[in-house]
């Protein structure tokens, strides 16, 4: 399995040949040997992230949404009809955490795909609608995915969540935690069990409580940034990442050999 990531920006980022952090994991289909790529996330940007990889709609296999964000949801209006459209109709396998189902049909996708050539669609004539219960994984490729619920906004008496997922391959564990705050209670227990972390990281001047800051990150202990990259960068001076004691920032296009997933 590889992890390519199409961009490693924030939402609001402009960075030249960047994009937002909209990733793929690739894998060879164990039946017919051929590529299959599950998008993770489909947000605004991902047409042309996916262009800047030579990709397009058609060589979207899969999805897997985090959270209802636009950086991470507002490409799906586009998939959809495109497949529909131009793909006769081809349904693409949409895994979405339970929690999401409703409001991201009812509250981000509804106005503009709602009404096709046949009278009023749902979600389900767009999408082959996978439906993953949040504390348990989905399978796609052989290879299970485990759903990891992480805290993104906090907002008076409400909280938004998003949905990582963790890997177990045969090299340790891989977590992608998607946007997630800093809270080390909640990430602490993946952390220790993954040999490499994807590390939703805010660069700004000053941390908006939205995302785990760089100097949050850098209270960690050595142990665990020393396993961690870092991505969902905004446009700011570069931090020495490196000299704090991660490994690095993802760049865009970059691409990450996982080994074989359990
Ligand atoms: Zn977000």
């Amino acid at each position: 399995m590889r992890l390519t990531f199409i961009g490693s920006g924030s939402a609001f980022a402009t960075i030249p040949g960047n994009f937002q952090s909209n990733m793929l994991f690739e894998t060879a289909d164990p039946e017919t040997g051929e590529i299959r790529r599950l998008l993770f996330d489909c947000g605004s940007d991902v047409r042309w992230g996916l262009a800047a990889l030579g990709l397009g709609h058609a060589d979207v296999d899969a999805v897997f949404v985090s959270h209802l964000h636009a950086d991470h949801v507002g490409g799906l209006e586009w998939l959809g009809l495109k497949t529909y459209f131009v793909d006769q109709g081809r349904r693409v396998p949409l895994f979405v955490p339970e929690p999401l189902r409703r409001p991201l049909w009812e509250n981000c996708l509804k106005a503009g795909m709602e009404l096709l050539d046949f009278g009023l669609a749902d979600l389900d004539q767009l999408f082959d609608v996978k439906e993953v219960p949040i504390e348990e994984s989905f399978t796609w490729m052989g290879a299970r995915f485990h759903i990891v619920p992480l805290v993104h906004l906090r907002g008076g008496a409400y909280l938004m969540w998003s949905y990582g997922v963790f890997l177990d391959t045969e090299a340790g564990g891989v977590l992608l935690t998607s946007d997630c705050r800093f809270e080390p209670d909640r990430l602490e227990p993946w952390y220790e069990k993954s040999a490499v972390i994807f590390q939703d990281c805010e660069t700004l001047p000053t941390p908006t409580g939205a995302h785990a800051h760089f100097l949050e990150l850098s209270t960690l202990p050595p142990e665990v940034r020393a396993r961690m990259w870092l991505y969902h960068i905004n446009c700011t001076a570069r931090p020495d990442v490196e000299g704090a004691g991660f490994l690095g920032i993802v760049e865009a296009g970059q691409s990450f050999d996982l080994g074989t997933v359990r």
